[in-house]
């Protein structure tokens, strides 16, 4: 029996949020595919933080309202993925993780450069690239060099 071959679009599989239907994530997903990142800020303490939760991290308060960020940072750690044997992926394929701006929080996802051109402490934007799951449009977060 012969393996599975990774097909064209693997990676987009992979990056695909799994926690979309999450009713307090809503405007977070909405906002991404409006081109907009979106952050909750506590209405009580201010804390501004990413990943979206259903509440403050900080104070605990459910009050929350969504800001648009802008969709900059800048690369904290990455590392090149060549294996594709554990994942199916397009590789190699550089996956960093993202400090964002105004001290929001970090996320991990792939950054659209060869590792050649990668260096930690380089600016980023953010950019939110559309799919199709189940039939519904969706947008995912991945980030490239400022330029
Ligand atoms: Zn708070």
């Amino acid at each position: 029996m012969t393996e599975p071959r990774p097909t064209r679009g693997g990676m987009q599989k992979f990056l695909k949020p799994s926690n979309y239907s999450s009713a307090y994530l809503k405007p977070y997903w909405d906002g991404l595919l409006q081109g907009k990142f979106l952050l909750p800020r506590c209405a009580k303490c201010r804390e501004l933080f990413f990943p979206p939760r259903p509440m403050c991290p900080k104070c605990l308060s459910g009050e929350l309202a969504w800001e648009e960020m802008e969709p900059e940072g800048t690369l904290h750690s990455w590392s090149e993925l060549l294996d594709r044997r554990f994942l199916i992926l397009e590789v190699p394929m550089v996956l960093g993780v993202v400090d964002l701006k105004n001290s929001a929080g970090r996320l991990v996802t792939r950054i659209r450069a060869p590792a050649t051109e990668v260096k930690i402490g380089m600016p980023l934007r953010l950019v939110f690239p559309k799919y199709t799951h189940e039939g519904k449009e969706m947008a995912m977060v991945e980030a490239e060099p400022v330029r």
